[in-house]
Formats: C-alpha cells, sequence, structure tokens
C-alpha cells in the first residue's frame, strides 16, 4: 500500500497541456508524464462536471450513482420543478466511505456533489458552495474555526460568488476578463494553502483536491488559449494580455501541483485526472426553439429571444418559467445534461422524437445511462457534433454561429500516474474515467469492490505492482431514495432562479 495524492484538473485537456508543457511552462505536468504514465481519459456519456467527479469517486456509472446533471428534476403534476443535486443524491459509497471503513484516511477538497458533507474518516470542504453555507460544509465543522485561525488561508476565497453576477461569464465584458483570471489564480493558491495545511497537520492515507480554474478559464478563454486560433486574432495589445495572464494562471497550476508533490514525497503515488476535456465550439443549437417548431412546446408569449450572435442570458428566467406548460410536451431545462424530458408519449413517443433530431448521437436514457436510477435522468440525452452543451432559451434561428469561438466540454480528458510501482515515461490506451477509483483503491493497498463498473488498469503499473486481489464489497446505499437531509436542504431549497444564476456562473448557460 501507498499513500496516494489525487489532483483533479476539471475540464483539462491535453491539446492544452501539451502545447504548455512544449513552451517550458509547466515543468512539473511535463516531468510528471516523463516519470509515469499518461492516458486519455473517456468521461461520462454527458462529459459533465457533476456527473463525471461521482463517478470517479464512486467507481459507478451515473446510472448507478445517481446523479446527471448539476440539477435534480423532479417531475410535479403540473410542470417539473429542479433544485441542486447534493450527496444526498447518491446513491453509492464514495472511494472516502470504502477506504475509511477499513481504517484509512481521506483529505477532500473541492469535489462537485459533496455537499452536505458525508462524516469520512478525514477532512472534507465540498466545491460548489458559496461561502455563506461554507462553515456547515466543512467535516468536521471545527475545521473552519481552524482554517479561520491561519492567516495564509482566506476562506472568502475559496468558493466562487455565485452571488455576485459580476462573476457571470457568459456575460464577461471585455475589461473583467484580467479580473476573472487573476481570482482564479488566487483561488488555487487558497486551495493548495488548506491542502498544504491538512497534508503537513493530519494524518492521511488519501489526498485529494480539485482545482477547477482550468475548466473556468477554458470556458471564458478559449480563443486566448487555443494557440492556432489565438494566432487566427490576437494582434490586440489587450488579447496578448489576457493571452498572457491565462498562460500565468497555468504556469502558477504547475507550481502548487509541484508544491503538493513535494510535499507528498517520493513513496506517495499521484494521480492526476479531469472529468472531461475541452475544445472549440462556433454554433448554438437552441433545443427548446426546435422543439418549438416541431410542435412539442410552446413558449408563453414573454418568453425573451436570444439576441442574434451575442450570447446574453442577463435577465432570463429559468426555462420553465418561460413555457406554456399547457402545451408543452417535450422540453430541455437545462443545458448541462443535454437532456430532453418528455411529458407523454412513453417509448413510442421518444423514438420518434429521437429520429427527428439532427445531432451527433440521440440516446434513450436506457442505453445513455444503464443502471437501477435511470429513470432520474432525462428523457433522451443528445451528443453534440461539437460535444457542446444545448442553450435552452428562445431564439429566432435553431442553430446560430457564435460571436466568438467558445470553448466547450469534450469527453476526452487527461489522466497522468506517477510514483512508486508506476510505469515510466509510457503512454497508454484512453482509461475510462470509471478506471481511475479501481486505480486509486489499488494505489492504497485495498481490494476493488466487484460492483465497480471500471477496470483496474493494470497496464499502468509494473507486472509486480498489477496483481489484481479480487474482493467483493457489498452493494450499499447511503440514504434512503428520497431522503434530504436539514443540511442539504438549505442549499437545494434555493430558487430555480438562484440555481439558474450559478449555472450561469459557472459557464453553462448560453
Ligand atoms: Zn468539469
Amino acid at each position: 500500500m501507498s499513500r496516494t495524492l489525487l489532483l483533479g484538473l476539471d475540464g483539462a485537456t491535453f491539446t492544452v497541456l501539451d502545447a504548455l508543457m512544449e513552451q517550458g511552462l509547466m515543468p512539473t505536468l511535463r516531468r510528471l508524464c516523463e516519470a509515469g504514465v499518461r492516458a486519455g481519459l473517456q468521461s461520462t456519456v454527458t462529459p459533465l462536471t457533476p456527473l463525471a467527479w461521482t463517478s470517479l469517486l464512486t467507481g459507478r456509472s451515473p446510472g448507478h450513482h445517481g446523479i446527471f446533471d448539476f440539477v435534480r428534476v423532479e417531475q410535479l403534476a403540473y410542470h417539473p420543478h429542479f433544485r441542486l443535486a447534493t450527496s444526498s443524491d447518491i446513491r453509492c459509497p464514495t472511494i472516502y466511505s470504502l477506504i475509511g471503513e477499513r481504517g484509512l484516511r481521506s483529505l477532500s477538497l473541492n469535489f462537485p456533489v459533496m455537499f452536505p458533507p458525508q462524516p469520512i474518516n478525514g477532512f472534507m470542504i465540498p466545491g460548489f458552495v458559496p461561502h455563506r453555507h461554507l462553515k456547515r460544509a466543512m467535516h468536521p465543522r471545527s475545521l473552519y474555526d481552524r482554517l479561520s485561525a491561519i492567516p495564509e488561508v482566506s476562506l472568502k476565497e475559496l468558493p466562487v460568488d455565485f452571488e455576485d453576477e459580476r462573476r457571470s461569464v457568459q456575460v464577461l465584458a471585455p475589461e473583467r476578463h484580467e479580473e476573472w483570471i487573476r481570482f482564479h489564480i488566487r483561488r488555487e493558491r487558497q486551495w493548495s494553502n488548506v491542502l498544504h495545511h491538512l497534508m503537513t497537520t493530519e494524518p492521511w492515507d488519501l489526498a485529494s483536491v480539485v482545482f477547477d480554474g482550468v475548466d473556468k478559464l477554458q470556458h471564458a478563454c478559449w480563443r486566448f488559449i487555443d494557440d492556432g486560433l489565438f494566432a487566427t486574432f490576437g494582434a490586440s495589445p489587450w488579447a496578448r494580455s489576457v493571452r498572457e495572464l491565462c498562460l500565468d494562471y497555468f504556469r502558477q497550476l504547475d507550481e502548487l501541483i509541484a508544491r503538493a508533490v513535494e510535499l507528498a514525497g517520493p513513496e506517495t503515488r499521484v494521480f492526476l485526472a479531469s472529468d472531461h476535456g475541452f475544445g472549440p465550439s462556433d454554433e448554438i443549437f437552441y433545443v427548446n426553439t426546435w422543439l418549438a417548431q416541431q410542435g412539442h412546446l410552446a413558449w408563453k408569449d414573454d418568453a425573451p429571444v436570444a439576441p442574434e450572435g451575442y450570447i446574453n442570458t442577463e435577465g432570463m428566467k429559468a426555462a420553465a418559467f418561460l413555457f406554456d406548460w399547457s402545451r408543452t410536451r417535450a422540453y430541455t431545462l437545462t443545458p448541462g445534461s443535454n437532456g430532453i424530458y418528455l411529458r407523454t408519449g412513453g417509448a413510442a413517443g421518444r423514438a420518434q422524437l429521437a429520429r427527428q433530431i439532427v445531432v451527433r448521437r440521440v440516446m434513450t436514457r436506457e442505453e445513455a445511462f444503464p443502471g437501477p436510477h435511470s429513470h432520474l435522468a432525462a428523457d433522451l440525452t443528445l451528443v453534440l457534433r461539437d460535444f457542446g452543451f444545448v442553450s435552452v432559451t428562445r431564439s429566432e434561428a435553431i442553430v446560430r454561429t457564435r460571436r466568438d469561438v467558445a470553448g466547450v466540454h469534450n469527453p476526452r480528458g487527461i489522466f497522468i500516474a506517477a510514483g512508486p510501482g508506476i510505469r515510466r515515461g509510457e503512454t497508454v490506451n484512453d482509461l475510462s474515467i470509471l478506471d481511475v477509483t479501481p486505480a486509486l483503491m489499488h494505489s492504497l493497498g485495498e481490494p476493488v469492490p466487484q460492483e465497480f463498473d471500471g477496470r483496474l488498469p493494470v497496464e499502468i503499473f509494473e507486472p509486480a505492482h498489477a496483481v489484481r486481489p479480487a474482493a467483493a464489497v457489498p452493494a450499499r446505499r447511503i440514504h434512503a431514495p428520497d431522503e434530504v437531509p436539514a443540511e442539504a436542504a438549505a442549499m437545494a431549497a434555493e430558487g430555480e432562479a438562484t440555481v439558474m444564476q450559478r449555472l450561469r456562473a459557472l459557464g453553462y448557460l448560453e
């Protein structure tokens, strides 16, 4: 068994990182690749942050863990309602619980859907929690006061403050880019400071953190980060300064990776993984507009229309308030899930609708998310040409060209492993995000539960370390199906408008 460090880089892709490594901007990452194994990492069917990280932390596919979106959609009699998905919606134990029962201690920082925190054997600060909920988000609660007393930790800078609309990515005015990037540089440093504090003062077996500025910057600044794209337009001094700041973000991120790896020591195995990759998109598919044109959906008369070529959702209401429910049979509520819900029609209706849609792929929920909880997913899941997210807003055209090329999620993320027993300097075939959990369990000297949906990637280990220990850990449920603890209720009960505002701040609403 070996201590194990998991560094999550939200949305990281080798198309960006390889260029940065070649330019000498990420020497630590390059060293880890050279000293270890690298592979592309295939994300969940919908390459969306909450599903994908939950799969990585549980070793289970979304049909088993029950998270399909940032939100949980409840089908009410008259119209659907949604709330933020919380840890109470996760139907399988996380790796922290699994190894905690075996006496191993974990540090878990900034992973989504971990609120309210489970009482793990160790320390947890969930991600995506606004500052005003942060105190009750920590496990144990005393951690908040403890961190408050540390001069180099600023708890206010840990979360993205979703209440602050100025942080909104999609309406980022040119003069806001620099502030936005600097904000994320400071934030990553804060998470690194917390990690540093816990790694040096507490015993741990698995230390894990997500640096999510990678995703945030790529959403807002893809055209400044992508080398080829930047070359086509990047002449202005302003564009060059935005690009320099983006590069500085990655340079500083590399320093934080170095800091964590050094602190962990040479006997610790290091894993880097992203929840999904990133790529360019130059078009927007207005799925609800298409559904309306096909006669499946009706807008209320006062539903605002998206301005052409310019993404501006300021003042947009949650989609649910924009539909005339008496005449709506199929609809999409949120952009990230790319999911269409049907109110009537059953399997025949779904098949008929699926045949009409002109996208890369349309999957029924049983295809996309097989498992006992697939009924909680949307009826149909769309995979778009560029793997991006649909827009849920009203528009005059079904597909429009974006004013600027944007960064959107892509299924191919990154995987890097290095340390004792890991092969050196090899690139292996793409892994599944579901294979990371067995690798972590194996690294920790723990048996891989048979219920896991991935496989132990033996090819990343030296032969002597690759023996697969067989063991069955019984399937369990950590909560009764619809029980939402009071802890979760506070955040989950936030209105749909607030939830939409958060999604907008995260870059998922357009
Ligand atoms: Zn993500």
